[in-house]
């Protein structure tokens, strides 16, 4: 296992050593700054001192002899002689300081003054014309004070970096735990929270920082988490509640026509007929949610290529047309315009069958449903599935796309249904760029208008298959047309 440090460990780890280097640079800069200081000040020094001995030199080099003038340059402590080296035009050293005597060797003349180092020695040559003749002057600095300053100076910074470090250490530790701690109060918080406490939230800061958008976001997860987990509890409640009527009354048929003594062909006849019927509800029920399941998942495929719009609606017609003649509803195609639409043909089979079940399912014996494709004013490809039968109710016109809600006069008119169609209808609509809108009128009927964007490219295909025709899978659809019978 690779060896991890904590975010506080490793913010104590970066504030030390950002600190640490800025001190190093700090230091740095300042040695460098003291060591130019104190050569600038003993180079001032030397200046001084050669402006007094060329004055000096200026009186009495040419008037003296050599000797009274070595006389007079070592009584003359401001000229600071022992470090003062003078040599004459043909190189004769005239004076040698007894501090600088190593430097009486070089007899050699250069005229530009220059400072220059000799071991703990600051040293200014320069040639003066003295009575018309050069002359060579060096004068030196002892350094040694100097660098006894430099020296204490590193000892102390040295002696300062680590505890300057150790307490950026310690405030780096100390801050970091600091601001880190609302982070842990939120893992605590979160720890506490369970599959059963999903609706409790983080306690939110007002402090308009980072931890503040983090609880934020986190509890905006938290609510959808929680809306997920709900979602599939009610999923679970009313998928089992759905199941288990048609399976009780396949048992109880099963049962009478079991205990029945004298069973004739008839009697069997109608317990398998009612067991077929609750057989093909749950049928239908499951093959519903196994779709639902799938377009939830992202996992139901789509097949797109180029389907007539009236041709699909015809042939989802001809589909239903045994389901309105066994209610006696007269099922009416009117067909004002047609397009060529990119879609999946077997989705939008079964989008044409869900509406069209419904239409049949909530007439009244005797109604009437129109179906309509037309181009509207807009370039709109629509088809409208109008009915004459029980409407829906302002309150349960907003409820009608929810899972598994069926409205009160809905259940009352028939009991085949799962509420799940529209969902179905919805998402095929989704995939098509379509809409799916409902008008109703309680009582007087309703009408469901899919309003397609007629486009060239295919909004989201899988697959392209250049097909003119409306290829149907009409297995499952069979299913639905033979269930609602
Ligand atoms: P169901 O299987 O119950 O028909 P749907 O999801 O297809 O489920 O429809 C949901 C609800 O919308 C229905 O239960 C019904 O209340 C209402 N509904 C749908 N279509 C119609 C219609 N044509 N006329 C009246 N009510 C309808």
């Amino acid at each position: 296992m690779r060896f991890k440090l904590s975010v506080r460990a490793r913010l104590t780890v970066w504030s030390c050593g950002v600190f640490f280097l800025g001190f190093v640079l700090l230091a740095i800069s300042a040695y460098a700054g003291l060591r130019s200081t104190v050569v600038k000040v003993v180079d001032d020094e030397l200046t001084s001192r050669l402006v007094g001995l060329d004055n000096f030199l200026g009186e009495h080099l040419v008037r003296l002899p050599v000797t009274k003038l070595q006389r007079e340059i070592s009584s003359h402590a401001a000229l600071k002689p022992a470090y003062l080296v003078l040599q004459d035009p043909q190189g004769e050293f005239l004076y040698c300081g007894a501090s600088v005597t190593y430097l009486c060797t070089d007899a050699s003349m250069t005229s530009t003054p220059m400072f220059s180092r000799m071991s703990d020695l600051r040293i200014l040559s320069v040639v003066h014309v003295f009575g018309g003749a050069p002359y060579r002057i060096r004068l030196a600095s002892d350094l040694s004070f100097e660098r006894t300053i430099l020296r204490d100076f590193s000892f102390w910074l040295l002696l300062i970096a680590p505890l300057a470090g150790l307490s950026a250490a310690l405030g780096g530790y100390v801050l970091s735990g600091r601001a880190l701690e609302p982070v842990r109060g939120i893992i605590r918080e979160v720890h506490a929270i369970g599959e059963h406490s999903l609706d409790h939230r983080l306690h939110v800061p007002s402090t308009g920082d980072d931890i503040q958008l983090l609880t934020e976001t986190l509890n905006g997860m938290l609510a959808r988490v929680d809306r997920a987990f709900r979602q599939v509890r009610e999923l679970t409640a009313n998928a089992s509640h759905e199941l288990r009527t048609p399976i009780s009354i396949i048992r109880t048929s099963a049962e009478i026509a079991l205990l029945n003594a004298r069973p004739t062909i008839e009697s069997q006849r109608q317990a398998l007929l009612q067991i077929c019927a609750e057989a093909e509800k749950n049928t239908r029920l499951l093959d519903h949610m196994l779709m639902l399941a799938r377009t939830d998942s992202g996992a139901q495929a789509l097949q797109f290529s180029r389907v007539s719009l009236a041709k699909s609606v015809r042939q989802a017609i001809a589909a239903c047309q045994h389901l309105a003649e066994a209610k006696q509803i007269v099922l009416r195609l009117g067909n004002d315009g047609d397009t060529s639409l990119w879609a999946d043909a077997s989705h939008l089979h079964r989008l044409w069958l869900l509406l069209l079940d419904n239409a049949v399912k909530y007439t009244a014996p005797g109604g009437e449903v129109r179906v309509q494709t037309y181009i509207g004013p807009n370039g709109l490809a629509k088809c409208e599935i109008v009915d004459n039968g029980i409407g829906i109710e302002a309150d349960d016109l907003k409820h009608i796309f929810d899972r598994f809600y069926r409205a009160e006069n809905a259940r009352l008119a028939c009991d085949v249904g799962s509420g799940l169609g529209l969902e179905i209808a919805q998402w095929i609509t989704g995939v098509h760029d379509a809409t799916l809108t409902v008008e109703s009128v309680p009582g007087a009927g309703s009408t469901f208008r899919v309003a397609f964007a007629v486009r060239r490219e295919t909004p989201r295909s899988e697959s392209r298959k250049d097909d003119e025709g409306c290829e149907v899978d009409a297995g499952s659809e069979a299913s639905l047309a033979r269930v609602t019978r």
